[in-house]
C-alpha cells in the first residue's frame, strides 16, 4: 500500500509516500505496524528553529514509534541502548505516558528524549524535545509548546556543555537555541545567549539572524518566523 497525501505539480514534486511496516520493539520484542516516510519534498522556507515546510512539515507524526505493548518510543523501534528496558520501566518515563497537559504525540517525543538523555545523547534528546514543541503548536497548544521550548533550550544548552553538535552548520545551534529561548518567553537569556556567542560567529547569514532576534526579542514577540522573514528584513 502506497499513499500520496498531495498531488503532482507542473515539474515540482510535491508528494510524500508513506508506507506500513512491520517491527519489531527492541526492548519488549512485540511487532507491530508502523508508517514510515518513503519520501517527501519541502517548499518555501523553514522556520527560525529549522522545522521543515511543507510536505515535510505534516510528516512529523512519522517521526516517532510507539510500543504499544510497553511504551518504548523511538525514531526506530527495532533499536534502543542497553539501558532501554529499565528506562522504559522507570517513574518518570511512566509518568510521561500518562501527561495530559501534552498531546499524544508530544508525549511520545518526550519518551524518547529521556531514553536519549539517558544514553548522554543531549544533541538527540534536543531534537525530540523540540518535535515535541512542533505538535503543541499543531494541536494548538501555546503553553504546553513553550514548556517544551524551554525544556529544549536546556538541553541544547547542556548538548554544547558536552561538545555534543547540534547541527553541522557551525552558528546554527546558536541560532536555534536562541529561538527556542524566545518563543520560550525567555527574552533575557536569549539576550545573554547572544551577547557571549556573536563574536565567535563568522556566518552572515547566523548574523543576519542573530540581529532580527535582537528585534522580536526587543518587541517581546514569541511569534514564529521562517528564516526568508529574517534575512529579507536585514537585507
Ligand atoms: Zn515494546
Amino acid at each position: 500500500m502506497r499513499v500520496s497525501t498531495s498531488e503532482r505539480q507542473t515539474g515540482e514534486d510535491t508528494t510524500t509516500t508513506l508506507y506500513p511496516v512491520t517491527k519489531t520493539c527492541a526492548v519488549w520484542g512485540t511487532a507491530s505496524e508502523y508508517i514510515e516516510i518513503g519520501s517527501t519534498s519541502a517548499f518555501g522556507a523553514p522556520d527560525l528553529d529549522s522545522r521543515p515546510p511543507e510536505m515535510a512539515r505534516s510528516t512529523i507524526f512519522a517521526w516517532v514509534q510507539r510500543c504499544p505493548a510497553c511504551g518504548y518510543c523511538a525514531a526506530d523501534i527495532s533499536q534502543a541502548p542497553g539501558h532501554a528496558g529499565v528506562t522504559v520501566r522507570s517513574i518518570r518515563y511512566r509518568a510521561q505516558l500518562v501527561d495530559s497537559t501534552m498531546p499524544e504525540l508530544a508525549n511520545s517525543f518526550l519518551r524518547q528524549a529521556i531514553v536519549d538523555e539517558r544514553a548522554g545523547d543531549y544533541a538527540s534528546a534536543a531534537w525530540a524535545i523540540v518535535h515535541a514543541a512542533w505538535v503543541c503548536n499543531d494541536e494548538e497548544k501555546p503553553e504546553a509548546a513553550q514548556e517544551c521550548r524551554g525544556k529544549a533550550a536546556e538541553m541544547v544548552m547542556r548538548a554544547i556543555e558536552s561538545g555534543q553538535e547540534i547541527t553541522e552548520q557551525r552558528g546554527a545551534e546558536t541560532a536555534i537555541l536562541v529561538d527556542l529561548l524566545r518563543r520560550a518567553g525567555r527574552f533575557a537569556k536569549a539576550r545573554q545567549v547572544i551577547a557571549s556567542r556573536r563574536p565567535g560567529i563568522i556566518d552572515d547569514v547566523i548574523l543576519k539572524i542573530l540581529a532580527f532576534q535582537e528585534l522580536l526579542i526587543a518587541r517581546g514577540d514569541v511569534a514564529r518566523y521562517t528564516l526568508d522573514e529574517a534575512v529579507g528584513a536585514e537585507a
